[in-house]
């Protein structure tokens, strides 16, 4: 019988495949043969000496200790792919909402008062100030070519854009998949100074950390969208905070939301939702509860 310790809310229909007969779900972190997690900062956490796998039912890794369980022997899984879709959609509504500036048009339609006077009037005297831009014919730079960065390039080539992608290490697997009009950069300074609406789909490394720099972010152009549904941590968001507090952006959307620019009326953030549908928590689950399995029972 093996132990597992649960440390985040995990779909039940992953847990089913975890049969009553081979395992049962214990509170003990220092008895467990195995723990699975979302979300929850594993790199304080003390493991016990039975721990042989850890399972991340998501894909980025950043909150698990990778090096130090690969040390001690524990083998880290993750769902890779399963939340693409998810991410993706929730990227495409993003650049949506900013282009269009519905967050602030949804606000300003909600604080009407028809107490106030003619609601038709105050409709009218609103809808000048959200103008936006349609994204048809507008360039967009995907930054990290893998599950995500790919359905989002995909997805934009089907909207109509002009889309470039960087990614120096981009798998065959993925390049496969990738629409052939997708034009892939060799400098990510070439994508940064050509599009409109830039999009991050790097992992959190230390290579990545700090990647959207002060002097990359200065090339970005007037008026850009820049979207940050990797990692806050990836952007410079000190950097960024110059470029928004005079405008030079149009908007920053990010799913991790930054105490310094949360108030900064061109930013846009989302508490880390990317993943948060039933069909990819769901997805996650099974295929990191899967692979959990196949590991333990060899
Ligand atoms: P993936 O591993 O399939 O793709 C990552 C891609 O980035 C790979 O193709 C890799 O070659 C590329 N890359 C690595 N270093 C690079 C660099 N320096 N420059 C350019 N490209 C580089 O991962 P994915 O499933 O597409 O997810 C990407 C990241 O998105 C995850 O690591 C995670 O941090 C984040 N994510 C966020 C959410 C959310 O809820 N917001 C959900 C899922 C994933």
């Amino acid at each position: 019988m093996k132990k597992i310790r649960v440390l985040n809310q995990i779909s039940q229909k992953g847990l089913a495949l975890l049969d009553e007969q081979s395992y049962r779900l214990t509170e003990q972190t220092e008895e467990a043969e195995a723990i699975l997690v979302r979300s929850a900062d594993m790199h304080a956490l003390d493991m016990g000496s039975h721990l042989q796998a850890v399972a991340r039912a998501g894909v980025g890794v950043n909150n698990i200790p990778v090096s130090r369980l690969s040390e001690a022997g524990v083998a880290v899984f993750n769902a890779p792919g399963a939340n693409a879709n998810a991410v993706k959609e929730l990227v495409i509504a993003a650049m949506l909402m900013a282009a269009r500036n519905l967050y602030t048009a949804a606000d300003y339609a909600k604080n009407l008062d028809p107490a106030a006077g003619d609601l038709a009037a105050q409709v009218e005297s609103g809808k000048k100030r959200f103008s936006g831009f349609e994204l048809a014919g507008r360039k967009l730079g995907v930054i990290g070519l893998g599950a995500i960065g790919v359905k989002v390039a995909n997805a934009a080539i089907g909207m109509g854009m002009e889309v470039y992608g960087y990614d120096p290490v981009i798998s065959v697997h993925h390049a496969w998949h990738l629409n052939s009009a997708v034009h892939q950069c060799e400098r990510l300074e070439s994508l940064l100074q050509a599009c409109d609406v830039v999009t991050i789909h790097v992992p959190l490394l230390d290579s990545t950390r700090g990647m959207l720099n002060a002097s990359r972010l200065a090339l970005l152009t007037k008026g850009a969208i820049l979207l940050n549904f990797s990692r806050g941590e990836i952007v410079d968001e000190q950097a960024l905070k110059t470029h928004l507090n005079n405008h030079y952006l149009h908007a920053y959307v990010s799913d991790f939301p930054n105490a310094e620019l949360l108030s900064l009326p061109n930013v846009l953030s989302f508490p880390h939702l990317g993943a948060s549908t039933l069909e990819a928590e769901e997805l996650s689950a099974i295929q990191v509860i899967r692979n959990l399995k196949s590991y333990l029972e060899q």
